[in-house]
């Protein structure tokens, strides 16, 4: 049986890849790597999420939310917008994604982004969909809110996009029945979540590769594309110790429990 890889989380519908989208596509159907599951960013980037989307039905599949880096001082408008279009077509979207919080590049709207990753957080559990959240240089308080909310919301699930953290960190997530997305950081020299991710059970970790960004070794610094999910894969099972396979298996079965597909 040919293995199948599901990429929970790709921008494939950004500038980067305007050129040869299809080209991309058809290789990643050609590896089985398939769905890729598109967040997306804010009201500029629904345009082509959506027509990425139309063009390849079951294939691409797209979230709906606002990403922290663009919560800025028109926040709540944005807001607006967003939720408009996840109302109006709650099937169509896998997850309310991308949302979290960055404390990487400034913390100007440190509030503006707790009050937008709180509020994006009711949508889920008002349209009872995954939220997949992005951490820089925040993951503990981000853990510290889903925890917060978990409590009184127990149906609350999601991934922890692009987890890089420590032992400690994915315990508290995988308590909280969450899931952790393992990309090309992996494959950095140095990078410290090989340590982390031996400990780590197979049971919470679901595979992306953030493509544009963080591509694996050897392709680190290039573009990245939902197409080395593989070699990411590789790496993993490496850590772990497992047959490819079974890293495929255990993956892809996670992924599809919580995006329901
Ligand atoms: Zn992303």
């Amino acid at each position: 049986m040919v293995m199948q890889w599901i990429d929970t989380h790709t921008h494939l519908f950004s500038e980067n890849f305007k050129s040869d989208i299809d080209k991309v596509v058809e290789e990643c159907l050609e590896r089985n790597i398939q769905p890729l599951l598109l967040p997306n960013i804010d009201s500029e980037s629904v345009e082509s999420l959506e027509k990425l989307t139309d063009n390849y039905p079951g294939i691409c599949l797209p979230m709906m939310g606002l990403h922290p880096t663009s919560v800025n001082a028109g926040f709540r408008e944005e807001l607006r917008n967003i939720y408009a279009l996840l109302k109006a077509r709650p099937e169509r979207y896998v997850a309310v994604g991308e949302i979290g919080t960055d404390l990487y590049w400034d913390k100007t709207f440190e509030r503006e982004m707790d009050i937008a990753f709180r509020e994006q957080i009711r949508w889920a559990l008002e349209f009872d969909k995954p939220i997949v959240i992005h951490s820089r240089d925040s993951l503990d308080w981000n853990i510290e809110i889903v925890k917060e909310i978990k409590q009184k919301e127990p149906n609350l699930k999601g991934v922890f996009h692009c987890f890089n953290g420590t032992i400690e960190q994915a315990k508290e997530i995988g308590e909280m029945g969450f899931y952790m997305g393992i990309g090309g950081v992996i494959t950095f020299k140095n990078a410290g979540v090989d340590k982390t991710l031996a400990e780590v059970p197979m049971d919470f970790l679901v595979m992306e590769t953030d493509a544009p960004f963080l591509a694996p070794v050897p392709y680190r610094g290039q573009r990245n594309s939902s197409e080395y999910i593989p070699l990411i894969a590789q790496k993993l099972a490496e850590i772990k110790d497992l047959p490819l396979s079974e890293v495929s298996r255990i993956t892809t079965e996670n992924a599809k429990s919580l995006f329901q597909i």
